[in-house]
């Protein structure tokens, strides 16, 4: 038995935080995961930068709410969920996430959550797990099935490396170089077809 799992954004929606900053024209929030490889101090940064221009959840959501999944992203999904049990594992949160898991045809999704003030500026995040995406796939290695995991960045190189096989999609060239042991997929008909090798081998 196979479950698939699948980061979310870089890989089936864009950055969100990227969309942000083009929408708000504050350049400073195109900062990612692809640049700051510690999650906890690339997310305290961001709420310090919402509280200095005085964004408050609303107007994040108000540019979500703008977004569509990356084009192929939801034939590609759709055909995966035909063949495969999926699971998302992401570092956004339930909050952000939400317009476009419908969009998605709302797929099971694995994230955190952010706490907001009475006055709607978030104040803080909450970790539902650190390393998760890691943990997870080991929970459900553990519940005996195989998994095949597919990220584009940093944050998913620990489930990757964890997974019985995992792939890169569309990642930056530098974590290619750093993590050389990942074939490199650029497009979905690509990655369905590793997945589908790696079902059929594993
Ligand atoms: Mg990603």
């Amino acid at each position: 038995m196979h479950i698939v799992c699948l980061d979310l954004e870089g890989v089936l929606i864009p950055e969100i935080w990227i969309a942000f900053a083009e929408r708000t024209g504050i350049s400073e929030f195109r900062r990612t995961t692809r640049d700051e490889p510690d999650y906890d101090k690339l997310m305290a940064w961001r709420l310090g930068l919402l509280r200095q221009h005085g964004l408050k959840l609303a107007d994040i959501q108000a540019v979500i709410a703008g977004m569509a999944p990356l084009p192929g992203a939801k034939a590609f999904l759709d055909t995966l969920r035909s063949r495969y049990q999926v699971i998302i594992l992401s570092d956004t949160f339930y909050e952000f996430a939400d317009p476009l898991m419908i969009q998605l045809g709302r797929p099971t999704l694995f994230c955190h959550r952010l706490e907001t003030d009475a006055d709607g500026f978030v104040v803080q995040y909450h970790l539902r797990q650190p390393d998760q995406k890691r943990h997870a796939v080991n929970a459900l290695k553990g519940l005996n099935f195989k998994v095949i995991a597919a990220g584009d960045s940093y944050n998913d190189t620990g489930m990757l490396t964890v997974a019985d096989a995992g792939f890169f999609i569309h990642p930056p060239p530098s974590i290619v170089e750093q993590f050389p042991q990942f074939a490199v997929h650029h497009g979905y008909p690509e990655l369905l077809a590793s997945i589908d090798a790696a079902a059929a081998g594993v």
